[in-house]
This record gives structure tokens, C-alpha cells and sequence, in this order.
């Protein structure tokens, strides 16, 4: 059983999320932390400055409310995270700070899954240290 367990969740995504918060369910113990994290992308400071004050922060929220109510409707109890930067390597440091010992990331490209990885998750297998489930 895997103690400390994160679910990287894309928002834009958000139809695996539900088998992969029961694989959490299934691969963890009594008292394993499961933590679902969004990263919400960094964009370039030129960018940023064009966009209208506060956009970005309003962007957080909407992520925490959306993680949230993920995580209120599901049927064990899971922490929420949210994150700013470059999903795949945020992905990696959360996993890292946290200690976890699983991450459960999806793929979900319709069509392509029996062939290949998203970006996203292709890099996480390819260089998380921890063991990487991939929900398909
Ligand atoms: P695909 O190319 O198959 O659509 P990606 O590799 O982009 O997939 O994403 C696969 C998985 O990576 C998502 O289901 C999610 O678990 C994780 N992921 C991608 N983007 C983010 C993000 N911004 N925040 C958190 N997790 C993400």
C-alpha cells in the first residue's frame, strides 16, 4: 500500500479524474495522504502584464474551487493543491516535497491513448522518482 499518493489533475481534462481518485482509493491505506494538484501555467511576464489585474489570481481560485468540490465528492478524504508553473515539473517538485510514493497521472489523448503519452505524462514517467500509475 502507498502512504502519500498524488493525483495530478488537468482541469481541462477532468474525466479521469473520478477512476483516478478511485485508484487513490484502491492503492492506499488507512491514513495515506492523497493529494490532488493542479497546476495552473505560468505565462510569460510579457503576457502577463497585457492581462487584465488580478486574472491570474481569479485563475487560482477557480482551480482550488473546482479541486475542492473533487475532492467533497469523493468518497475518501483527499487534500487539494494548487500550484503555478510548468505542470510537468511542478508535478516532479510537489512529488518531491511531499515525499509521495505514487503518482497517478492519466492519459487521455481520444484515439491515441493505446499508442502514446501525452507530454504531460510521458515526462512524469520518464522522470519521476517515485512509481507512476497511468490511468487510461
Ligand atoms: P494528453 O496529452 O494525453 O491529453 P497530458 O500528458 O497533457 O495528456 O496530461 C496527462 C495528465 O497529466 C493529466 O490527466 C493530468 O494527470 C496531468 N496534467 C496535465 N496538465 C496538468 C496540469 N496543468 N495540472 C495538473 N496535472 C496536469
Amino acid at each position: 500500500m502507498y502512504k502519500s499518493i498524488l493525483v495530478p489533475i488537468d482541469l481541462a481534462n477532468i474525466e479521469k479524474s473520478k477512476p483516478m481518485i478511485e485508484v487513490a482509493r484502491k492503492l492506499g491505506a488507512e491514513g495515506s495522504r492523497i493529494i490532488l494538484l493542479n497546476v495552473v501555467e505560468e505565462v510569460p511576464s510579457w503576457i502577463a502584464n497585457e492581462l487584465p489585474a488580478g486574472i491570474l489570481e481569479k485563475s487560482s481560485q477557480t482551480s482550488r474551487s473546482e479541486l475542492k468540490a473533487m475532492a467533497n465528492a469523493a468518497v475518501i478524504k483527499v487534500e487539494v493543491e494548487i500550484r503555478s508553473g510548468h505542470p510537468y515539473k511542478t508535478i516532479l517538485l510537489v512529488a518531491d516535497e511531499v515525499g509521495t510514493d505514487l503518482i497517478i497521472i492519466a492519459s487521455h489523448k481520444p484515439g491515441l491513448q493505446d499508442y502514446f503519452l501525452g507530454s504531460t505524462a510521458a515526462r512524469v514517467v520518464r522522470h519521476a522518482k517515485c512509481s507512476v500509475l497511468v490511468v487510461r
